[in-house]
This record gives structure tokens, C-alpha cells and sequence, in this order.
């Protein structure tokens, strides 16, 4: 509740009845659409497909039967191969042909919750004072609804396609991209026409009430989840055996990993991310992002761009220590410590050299490093593309003079599997949410949308599909 006064605020820039309306665009009831768009997420909300154990099949049974609902057929795929309830989804509505087809991709799966400090059930789909609650309102199924609703409403309108616009729903994106991969891996064929890709992973910056830039994201920092494992000998707590104790050996492992400053770097995309940042900063930060690299120099101007926690990660790699496994008995001294790193390396970081410095940090050789899930494909997409201008035109149209910013996402998706496939693909928010919203409860507590985004974000891909054809 905290940021809703400001955030009614944002919104009222992008509602305003003064944002013109394509005159060949068909009628579009985008008062209707974001109704409909609404009620479907809440029951969307409502299937449960916490990752682990994901369940994502449901959520593929329910997806079929709406679009069933619209004459559009979908295929459930992969209900054998990444695991027992899991699955993924996959519809086309077709095109004349004439272009190459478009994937409008989210992920099925969410992350887990703390139910303790939710004030709405995470998971019954809870509307109230124009917000729709649940674990994956924006991270993703806010965001697959509105390119589902954007794809009903394009099918309805009856406008011509020149390219098949494809609709995915992704197994496992929150943990090992299973997935992404399985589609990659075994339907190579449904994918060999598509040209481009539509997914999550921009940070689009909604800040004191003001639309700051729309991002389209063209890269992403890799994911190198690592555990640390202590081997000890097991025995009863009631005699100490001082390092032969796995804990204490693992707690100073963790704790010097924690106090690890890595190395500032500055990438030529991010460092255009800042400069367009620029634009729209008052006082010392609009010189500093405008040279953010004379800015790393100076103490004052490091300080500043380190001050936010987003930038800070687009310029380091980073590592944050998460799971903690030792013994669950209080008096029992476990054969095995192990603590997970959640590291995260720049696109163009050498992973070999990065684990030869983690290694050194630690400095102890009876400290071992295993990989807890493969790392993904680097991943960098090209800039002025046909639908990278088409995203800035009707960001132009919906949002009059507010820039597009290119970032890198700090975050991963599946995008680097999809671009293995030789497939071009953005990261987009097909909505406007305030920053201290999407620090909190993205993968937080009290996660929630208001309607008035979800029509908006419906606006925005409907728009933007007759844009590209
Ligand atoms: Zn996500």
C-alpha cells in the first residue's frame, strides 16, 4: 500500500484520454479487454505452480481451454522429460505467410512464498481496490495474460497478418529453464520460423510518479549458481572437533564471499543505458550518468551510481549467498556444510577466470565448488530492428516523449536459450510499475497489478502486433 499514491500518480500520465488512437487501427474495447484480461489472471492466480515442484501442467490445461474458447487450438507439450505435473504450452495463430513469425513467451512456474507475510492468499486470485494479488501477478503471469489477451483480441479483430504470431508458455523458467530448453532441444520445427521474440526481463523505470524510460532489453548477466561444500565428519554435538566441524569451516567461507568487492566494469551497452538515463535525472546524477565512466573515478560519483542497487548490478559481478544446509539436528555435527551462491556474471565476464578469483577469495582448499545448474548461452540481441522500432513507436504513441532505454537485465530469463535457436529476442514490461514496487515484491511479498496496468500492457502488445505486420 505504500506506493499506491505515487503510483496512481504515474498511471494518470498513460490513461489520460489524450493518447491518440491509430485512425486504421480496428475498435479495439480496451475498457472491455482489460476486463476480461483481469478476470482471467485472477483465475490464472489461482493455479498454484510454486517452483518446485512447478505443476505447470494445470496452468497448460488452462491455457488450452481458453484459447479453445477463441477457435485457436494449443498443444500441450513435454508432459514426459522434465518431469511429473509439468509441462509446456504452445499455440499459433496463423499469418499469410508473408513475414516470419513473432513468440509471445512467458513462464508458467513462480517462485515459492512466505505466507506469513502476505496480507491476501497468494493463491486465490484476490481483486480488491483495483489491484489483482497472487504469487506471479507481475513475475510472470500478469504479463503472459496480457500477450494472451492481446492475441484474443487480434484474432477477434479480424486484422490481417502477415507473419504467425506464436503464444508460449514456459515450464521452469524460475529454476533451471527446463522449459525453454525442452522447446528448444525437441521442437526445433515449431520454432524454425521465428524471427523474433517477445519475453520478460526489462526494467522499465517508473520513478517519483514519472515514467523515466521504457527499456527494451537486449542482454542479460549470466547466472553461475554455485554451491560451496564442506566436507566434515559426522558426530555428536555434545564434543566439539573444532574444523573437523563442517559449519564453522563453511560460515567463514560465506562470510568472506559475502565481503568480496568485486571489480567495477563498465559495458559499452550499459554504459548507453546510463546516458539515456540522463535525460531524465536532476541535480549531480545527470552529470554522472552522462559520463558514468568519469563517474567511476571519482569517489563522489562511484558512491552515487552505487547507490542504487540495480545499477550497482549491471556494472559487477555479484554474488549473493542464499541456501544454507548443515545438520537439522541440533545436536548432531553433519558430515556435509554447503551454502548456494546465487552469482551473477556480467555478459562478457570469462566464467573460468571469475571461478579462479572466487576460489582465491575463499582460500581454503577444503572448501569444494560444484555447479548447481548449467550455465546459460551468452546472450546479446542487435538494436533497430524492425520490431526494435516498432516497440520505440508505440512507446512514442502511448507514452509521448518518454525515451527508450536499452539496459542489461541483472536478472535471467529464458532469452539466452531462445537465442541459442537463432532467434532475435527482447526483453519488455508491458507495464508501468514503480521502482520500489518491482524491489519489493517481485519475488517478495504481496506481489499484485493493478487493472489499469493490465489494460495497459493489452493496449500496448495489441498495438504493437498490427505494428509489425
Ligand atoms: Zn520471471
Amino acid at each position: 500500500m505504500r506506493i499506491l499514491p505515487r503510483f496512481t500518480l504515474a498511471l494518470s500520465l498513460v490513461s489520460l484520454p489524450t493518447v491518440p488512437l491509430n485512425a486504421q487501427s480496428p475498435a479495439f474495447d480496451w475498457a472491455g479487454l482489460q476486463e476480461e484480461a483481469t478476470q482471467l489472471l485472477s483465475q490464472y492466480l489461482r493455479i498454484n505452480t510454486t517452483n518446485p515442484p512447478g505443476n505447470e501442467l494445470a496452468a497448460a490445461r488452462w491455457l488450452q481451454q481458453v484459447l479453445a474458447k477463441e477457435g485457436i487450438e494449443g498443444r500441450i507439450l513435454d508432459t514426459t522429460g522434465i518431469g511429473p505435473g509439468r509441462a509446456n504450452f504452445y499455440a499459433r495463430l496463423k499469418g499469410n505467410g508473408s513475414k516470419k513469425a513473432i513468440a509471445l513467451v512467458h513462464h508458467m512456474d513462480v517462485v515459492p512464498v512466505t505466507r506469513e507475510l502476505w496480507h491476501e492468499d497468494p493463491f486465490t486470485g484476490v481483486i480488491r481496490d483495483g489491484e489483482v494479488w497472487g504469487r506471479g501477478a507481475l513475475d510472470m503471469k500478469g504479463h503472459g495474460i496480457i500477450q494472451l489477451v492481446a492475441l484474443i483480441a487480434i484474432k477477434r479483430s479480424g486484422v490481417p497478418l502477415t507473419r504467425d504470431i506464436v503464444f508460449i508458455g514456459n515450464a521452469d523458467e524460475e529454476t533451471g529453464g527446463l522449459g525453454a530448453i525442452a522447446m528448444v532441444e525437441k521442437h526445433r520445427d515449431l520454432l524454425e520460423d521465428v524471427e523474433y521474440l517477445l519475453t520478460e526481463g526489462a526494467d522499465t523505470r517508473v520513478e517519483g510518479g514519472k515514467v523515466r524510460w521504457f527499456g527494451i532489453d537486449v542482454g542479460e548477466k549470466r547466472p553461475l549458481w554455485t554451491r560451496i561444500v564442506v566436507q566434515g565428519k559426522a558426530s555428536h554435538g555434545s564434543v566439539p572437533i573444532g574444523d573437523q566441524n563442517p559449519v564453522p569451516r563453511l560460515a567463514r567461507a560465506v562470510a568472506r564471499v559475502a565481503a568480496w568487492q568485486t571489480p567495477l566494469r563498465l559495458s559499452p551497452a550499459v554504459e548507453r543505458f546510463f546516458q539515456a538515463q540522463a535525460r531524465g535525472e536532476r541535480g549531480p546524477g545527470r552529470l554522472w550518468l552522462a559520463n558514468p565512466r568519469a563517474a567511476l573515478k571519482s569517489p563522489a560519483g562511484r558512491a552515487w551510481l552505487l547507490s542504487e542497487p540495480e545499477r550497482n548490478a549491471l556494472l559487477r559481478n555479484t554474488i549473493s549467498p542464499t541456501v544454507l544446509t548443515g545438520s537439522d539436528k541440533t545436536n548432531t555435527i553433519p558430515e556435509t556444510a554447503s551454502a548456494e551462491l546465487d552469482i551473477r556474471l556480467l555478459p562478457d565476464e570469462d566464467p573460468e577466470a571469475f571461478k579462479r578469483q572466487l576460489i582465491r577469495v575463499i582460500a581454503d582448499s577444503q572448501v569444494r565448488l560444484e555447479e548447481i545448474v548449467p550455465l546459460p548461452p551468452r546472450y546479446d540481441a542487435p538494436l533497430g530492428t524492425e520490431l526494435f522500432k516498432a516497440i520505440e513507436g508505440v512507446v512514442g504513441e502511448l507514452l509521448p516523449g518518454v525515451p527508450v532505454a536499452t539496459p542489461v537485465s541483472a536478472g535471467a530469463t529464458d532469452r539466452p536459450t531462445y537465442a541459442s535457436a537463432g532467434i532475435i529476442a527482447y526483453g519488455v514490461d508491458p507495464y508501468l510499475i514503480p521502482i520500489e514496487q518491482n524491489r519489493d515484491q517481485v519475488h517478495g511479498n504481496d506481489e499484485r497489478i493493478l487493472t489499469a496496468n493490465i489494460g495497459w500492457g493489452v493496449r500496448f502488445y495489441a498495438t504493437l502486433l498490427q505494428r509489425i505486420m
